[in-house]
């Protein structure tokens, strides 16, 4: 029997307070179907990202999360609920660890065999933590992505370039909005009908080509007149990429957005859609090593545009260690994204910050737009991101909005909503949280930490001090994640999210959470030797035992 789940709306709880039912509503939401790529599977993202471990797990959790005392907290292994024990007020109301392995052991045979037993599942980073909030949620990283590269290489806009790039996913699906938001032209490759034509539904991908030929027509002719233009083609990455080379097509910028980090997740050549599943669950290493080395012939054809002058980048999918491993020997010729990026961001403790209205009521989201252009109104990307979120993006599931936000800024705009919900001008609570994929919560060497300034990428201390210092300081629900954006044995992550439901406890909460834990961020940069990072310290007040006489 299909279940199909939506999270309550309005005032009526049916949790004990409103921490117990933001985490509820939140779950509920990450299986919304308007959310969850396959919510009958419970995955939510991201390949294999999952909200419960299965559908007893979910029962549990409910059953849980709806009759929590506020002095008492859940504790959720890997999607299962495991323990209720008493703490008190200030304690977050869930604690959950997912997908972790001891090191030797943190690899995709072995967490594959231990999933098989029924003994974890994989949380992605925000699936398992109960925070997705659809795509919009990567749409904001993405949209300051492609600015960045507009910035760094064309002199401020995409206008007139062509980008390629393939996977129409959960969080790929954003890649086109993103180039169109910049003024450029999207080409993006999906081997998957159906995604790209959700893709569509969603107003994130303008048009559907009838084929490769139609695709480079359009796309041409879109560049030509520097006119925003994003164009699906269904097909497979590790063909279509190398035949645009072959045609000498002129690109510009070359990503990639496929679920790579699971090899098995990503469509070899010459498999059909429809034998994938069957293929990849039956002979998984055979499956393995034909996936690898197509990722070898897709980034050959991404090293080939580069050496043709175009911007390239891996875009946080392990796109490239894959290839590494099916045989091509440059993979890492190209950069991630973070360190030609999103680095001087990370070093100012800016990074996602989301919120989600429990009311369910659109309205609630205009107003803390209104409100969040009126505390900011002197950053320009981000009036123009806010403005522009509002016109073109549907909402999936309960509204919600992302902006990113620095040390200091997160916690004013944490106070200013919960001022909202005590006023009424909201019509309910609304969550705050962000994704793990920030600047103090994530080692994640081919990511968030790659290219380090004193080679730190491995060191997972600062994830784990980041989720540490989130719950001692009052966040709501707080976890701890292996593997996820890059696969396993390759990062360490933790999440937090609060509750602003107007109370005065909430506001102390607030202030404490957001400002903390991004000055996380802060301070680890700071440690890696950013001076812009030491600046940001010094000027806002963050504390550096070591920097102090
Ligand atoms: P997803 O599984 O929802 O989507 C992947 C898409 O790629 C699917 O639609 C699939 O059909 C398509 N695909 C697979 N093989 C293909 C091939 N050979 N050719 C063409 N299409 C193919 O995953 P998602 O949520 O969109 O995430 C995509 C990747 O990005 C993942 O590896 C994820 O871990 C990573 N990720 C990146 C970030 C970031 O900020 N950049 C954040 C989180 C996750």
């Amino acid at each position: 029997m299909t279940r199909e789940v939506r999270a309550a709306r309005g005032t009526n709880r049916t949790a004990k307070n409103w921490q117990t039912e933001a985490a509820l509503r939140m779950f509920h939401n990450n299986l919304d179907p308007e959310v969850a790529e396959r919510p009958e599977d419970l995955v939510v993202y991201g390949g294999t990202g999952k909200a419960a471990r299965n559908w007893a797990s979910f029962d549990a959790i409910t059953r849980c999360l709806t009759t929590l005392d506020d002095d008492e907290t859940l504790l959720v292994q890997s999607g299962k609920p495991v323990g209720v024990f008493r703490t008190h007020e200030w304690a977050p109301r869930v604690l959950l660890a997912n997908s972790n392995l001891v090191g030797d052991w943190a690899t995709w045979p072995e967490f594959r065999r231990l999933e098989s037993l029924g003994l974890t599942m994989y949380g992605q980073m925000t699936a398992g933590s109960w925070i997705y909030i659809g795509t919009q949620g990567i749409l904001q990283g993405t949209y300051e992505t492609f600015a960045a590269v507009a910035e760094k290489k064309f002199g401020g806009s995409l206008a007139g370039t062509l980008t390629v790039t393939a996977g129409l996913g959960g969080m790929g699906g954003a890649q086109p909005l993103a180039v169109t938001m910049n003024d450029g032209v999207a080409l993006v490759v999906e081997c998957d009908p159906a995604r790209a034509q959700r893709r569509v539904q969603h107003r994130y991908l303008d048009e559907l080509a009838t084929d490769l030929d139609d695709a480079i027509t359009r796309v041409a002719a879109a560049k030509k007149e520097r006119r925003a233009l994003s164009v699906g083609v269904i097909g497979n990455a590790a063909e279509v990429l190398p035949e645009l080379l072959r045609r000498g097509v002129e690109v510009d910028i070359v990503t990639d957005q496929t679920s790579a980090h699971d090899p098995l997740a990503y469509l070899p050549k010459g498999v059909d859609l429809d034998d994938w599943q069957d293929y990849a669950a039956k002979k998984p290493d055979e499956f393995t090593d034909r996936s690898r080395e197509s990722m070898a012939e897709h980034v050959d054809a991404m090293l080939g545009f580069l050496d043709a002058g175009a911007e390239v980048f891996d875009y946080g999918n392990s796109l490239r260690g894959e290839a590494k491993l099916g045989g091509c020997a440059r993979a890492f010729d190209f950069p991630g994204f973070v360190p030609a990026y999103i680095r001087p961001l990370f070093c100012e403790g800016k990074g996602p910050f989301r919120w989600a209205a429990l009311s369910g009521d659109p309205a609630d989201i205009a107003a803390t737009d209104r409100a969040i252009l009126e505390l900011f109104g002197e950053n320009e990307s981000l009036v123009r991101w806010i403005k522009m979120a509002g016109e073109r993006i549907e909402f999936q599931g309960l509204p919600s909005r992302i902006c990113w936000l620095g040390y200091g800024e997160r916690a004013r705009a944490g106070l200013k909503f919960n001022e909202m919900v005590a006023s009424g001008e909201l019509s309910a609570p609304v969550v705050i949280g962000r994704d793990h994929l920030d600047s103090g919560s994530v080692a994640s060497p081919y990511r968030e930490t790659e290219s380090m300034a004193d080679g730190s990428d491995a060191i997972a201390d600062w994830p784990l001090l980041n989720a540490l210092l989130n719950t001692a300081s009052g966040a709501s629900w707080v976890s701890i994640h292996h593997g996820g954006g890059v696969g396993m044995g390759r990062s360490i992550h933790a999440g937090q999210v609060c509750v602003a439901d107007g109370t005065e406890l909430a506001a102390r909460k607030l202030e404490r959470v957001l400002t903390n834990d991004p000055g996380t961020g802060v301070i680890r940069h700071v440690d890696a030797g950013y001076d812009h990072a030491v600046e940001v310290a010094e000027e806002r007040g963050v504390r550096i035992p070591m920097r102090e006489q």
